[in-house]
């Protein structure tokens, strides 16, 4: 791909904006009206494209935005991005006045951090804080209420440093059978919150398992993350969903080389698949280096609507298919989504891999090229030589 949206190569994830927009819709109806709405767009919107998610979800009534490191707040800028992002991981104290110039607020969590980023904050500069307070995840936050004190007072007297938030992150919201310790980080956090002297606008607690358990813990902000992309939180919050969500991740491929081999004849590195009889393979121009991992031989994409089993070892660039029957070179093959009746869900992959849906749109890696659909239409390719 040349930056442009031109690219020559017939493997593609298709990123659907209309289902993006439509699971914002749906929790923004969920949610009254004095909830802000935050969208998750950390790790390039899970492997989605931070910008074309971060701009609709935007106009479909997110208010923050939020993302994991500093760099990708700065990139978010550069693409235009006006509306505010919260940095959800640690920034270094060196960094500060890099977030003040771009306006990106600042999650902290040490006295330390405070001490050194004011010292090396520009007289004239301001920056915007949101707090982390540890409830019960053991990742990064405050616990000890005279730190979490110190901190507040400090800010309220060096006026470069505005307190607009206060947030904690729950480490069990994904599993409804299991409310004990998610009550009592819920609870924990309420205790936290009385020991400020002043309120920050913003208090938020909840990712997307949170928000959709229920107003609980919606406080006057949620952070939106797996759901807007159409993804479950786990798989036993699926018959608990307050409203269905759409899946808009779908990845794509084309047969780039058709052929008949014998009985006996075997396929990849290692000769690992030997066919049984006369058996029609197709290639597939993707392999591991697109994330498309080893441990995937054996799954199954579908093809003219039906599924068939990739077969021998997949390389770093292609892998290979059993074809039901002879298929024209050219064929769209899918390996993520729907065709026709036929679906691989993200699930599906997730499942074969004994991992969570959260890691497979992130492990697709960047050398596989982004197409975006809105309002049923592709964009955002203007010079594509590819059609579908
Ligand atoms: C990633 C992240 C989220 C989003 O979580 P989802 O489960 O994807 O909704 C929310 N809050 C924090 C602190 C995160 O790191």
């Amino acid at each position: 791909m040349d930056g442009q949206g031109l690219f020559y190569r017939d493997t593609w994830v298709e990123v659907d904006l209309d289902c993006i927009a439509e699971n914002v819709q749906q929790m923004r109806k969920y949610l009254s009206n004095d909830v802000e709405l935050m969208a998750v767009v950390k790790a390039n919107a899970y492997g989605h494209g931070d910008v074309q998610v971060a701009e609709t979800a935007l106009k479909e009534g997110a208010s923050y935005l939020a993302v994991a490191f500093m760099d990708e707040a700065i990139a978010l800028r550069q693409k235009g991005i006006v509306a505010p992002i919260l940095v959800l991981g640690a920034s270094r104290p060196e960094d500060v006045n890099i977030a003040a110039q771009h306006q990106i607020t600042l999650t902290i969590f040490q006295l330390d951090w405070l001490e050194k980023a004011r010292k090396l904050l520009n007289q004239n500069a301001n920056v915007t804080i949101h707090i982390k307070l540890d409830t019960g995840m053991g990742r990064i936050g405050i616990k000890e209420k005279k730190e979490l004190q110190a901190l507040e007072s400090i800010m309220l007297e060096d006026s470069r440093f505005k307190i607009e938030g206060m947030y904690t992150h729950f480490a069990t919201a994904d599993e409804p059978n299991n409310n004990l310790f998610y009550n009592q980080q819920l609870e924990r956090f309420r205790t936290m919150i009385s020991w400020l002297d002043a309120m920050p606008r913003m208090i938020h607690a909840s990712n997307s398992a949170g928000a959709m358990k229920g107003a609980n813990a919606h406080f006057n902000a949620i952070r939106f993350g797996i759901g807007m992309y159409g993804l479950t939180p786990s798989l036993e919050m699926e018959p608990h969903l307050p409203f269905p969500l759409k899946e808009a991740f779908s990845l794509h491929s084309r047969l780039i080389h058709v052929k008949q081999i014998s009985k006996g004849e075997t396929i990849s590195y290692g000769a690992t698949y030997e066919a049984k009889e006369d058996e029609w393979i197709g290639t597939l121009p993707i392999g591991y280096a697109d994330g498309w991992i080893r441990k995937l031989q054996g799954q199954e994409v579908i093809i003219n609507g039906i599924r068939v089993p990739i077969v021998g070892r997949i390389c770093m660039d292609q892998c290979m298919i059993k074809l039901p029957f002879k298929v024209d070179v050219g064929t769209v093959v899918t390996l993520i989504g729907s065709q026709g009746d036929e679906k691989v869900s993200v699930n599906e992959i997730a499942q074969r891999l004994d991992t969570i849906n959260y890691e497979i749109p992130c492990i697709i890696s960047d050398r596989v090229p982004r197409i975006y659909k809105r309002d049923g239409r592709a964009v955002e390719l203007k010079n594509s030589v590819l059609t579908f």
